[in-house]
């Protein structure tokens, strides 16, 4: 078998403008901006055989439904910027995300609000009365709360704390609340009427095909500018170390610390296992997830997909389909081999981060941006105003 010999010159001619590493949300928005707005060669590798990162999704062989591959991921936001951005590439649904909690052998709406505090205490509390008496629960908690653990107290007083949050964030992060960042638990609204929508943003919705058509309309606008090779690694190809070594523009969306070969030790993350079944009901909880408070149950919470998409016609999606998909969600420890979901943030990981960002600002032609990049507990919008903002930054020196 006779191989083709590349020449020099060849390599030169197919050499990107631009290369980045990671086809999650951040990877695509920079693609997307950087080949159809300044007309640059982009080539765009990740080392799964899918784009899309952890908000790709499929649809399931034996039901049909289609399932978030890598738990659920619901699109909010109040940031006009980014709603306009991607309703360029998909329409949404009008979902809105519900969420319940089973604690104690009793279901409980949440967020915390003020169907739930009436349940819990047996009361008929008036929203104001509810915050007078929740006031009166959290006055022990410090003024300027330094973790999670106080910071859940002065939300909702200790005894609401310790039924939903307490308990949850133990399995969750596996890591004292006392030792984990306020602003984990402000992602959560708390609210003294009877509304419990888990989200409070101005936009919120499913993409209506399916989030791996929105992808791939991102791509499509590329045009011819861009190539994408899937199941490629940044650290190991040969090709990709050829424009390494020859200092191309990057984009790095991978994890910081494994980029500098965890030179000043691992940044800690937490990881989930997803366990799939198909269930031969209709309906397996009637809600989209269900929180597990309790210790008693291993799993953080359920995911049952069908319920994302109440408006889908088909067969699968229809009363008397006799099948549902759920998805058992398990926290794990990290380790290099898994994937990392959540980043845990403790003292000591914020000091490590600084002085990988030390590094990464020393370098040329190379951006770090994402979750993992950044090492932040991005929502989808926060990633992608990441990137828009990012491009903003560097657009007229990337097309002059
Ligand atoms: N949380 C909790 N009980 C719940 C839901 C959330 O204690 O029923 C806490 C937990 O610490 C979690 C944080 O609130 O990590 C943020 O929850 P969110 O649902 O935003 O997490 P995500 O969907 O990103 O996993």
């Amino acid at each position: 078998m006779s191989e083709k010999v590349v020449k020099k010159e060849e390599i030169e001619n197919v050499q990107p403008d631009v290369l980045i590493v990671g086809a999650g949300l951040y990877g695509l928005t920079m693609a997307e901006r950087i080949a159809s707005r300044l007309g640059k060669k982009v080539l765009l590798i990740d080392r799964r055989s899918h784009i899309g990162g952890n908000c790709y999704s499929e649809f399931d062989t034996e039901t049909g439904i289609e399932c978030h591959k890598y738990g659920a991921h619901l699109f909010h936001t109040s940031d006009e910027r980014v709603w306009e951005y991607v309703n360029q590439f998909t329409t949404f649904t009008n979902y809105i995300h519900k969420v319940y909690i089973t604690h104690n052998g009793e279901v409980f709406p949440m967020p915390i609000n003020l169907g739930t505090i009436n349940q819990f205490f047996h009361t008929a509390y008036t929203p104001e009365e509810a915050r007078a008496e929740i006031a009166k629960q959290a006055a022990s908690a410090p003024i300027e709360p330094l973790n999670l653990a106080e910071q859940g107290v002065k939300l909702i007083g200790k005894p609401l704390f310790d039924a939903f949050i307490k308990n949850y964030t133990a399995k969750q992060w596996q890591t004292p609340a006392e030792e984990l960042s306020p602003e984990i638990i402000k992602r959560l609204p708390v609210r003294y009427n009877y509304n419990n929508n888990y989200f409070k943003d101005t936009h919120e919705g499913l993409p209506t095909a399916g989030y791996e058509a929105w992808f791939q309309n991102m791509i499509s606008a590329c045009g011819e500018n861009i190539e994408i090779r899937l199941n490629v690694d940044y650290f190991d190809d040969p090709e990709i170390k050829k424009l390494r070594k020859a200092k191309i523009m990057t984009i790095y969306t991978g994890p910081i610390d494994k980029f500098y070969d965890y030179k000043y030790g691992e940044l800690k993350w937490r990881s989930i296992e997803l366990e799939k079944e198909i269930v031969e009901v209709d309906d397996y909880q009637g809600c989209p997830v269900m929180n597990y408070a309790d210790l008693k149950q291993k799993y953080t919470r359920i995911h049952e997909f069908k319920h994302f998409h109440p408006e889908r016609t088909e067969d699968c999606y229809a009363e008397g389909s006799g099948k549902t998909v759920i998805f058992k969600e398990y926290s794990k420890t990290w380790t290099r081999d898994d994937e990392p979901y959540y980043p845990v943030n403790t003292l000591d990981d914020r000091e490590r981060l600084a002085r990988y960002k030390d590094l990464a600002d020393d370098e040329t032609n190379m951006i770090f941006g994402g979750r993992l990049g950044e090492y932040a507990y991005y929502d989808m919008d926060k990633t992608i105003a990441s990137a828009l903002q990012k491009f903003d930054e560097i657009k007229e020196k990337l097309g002059s």
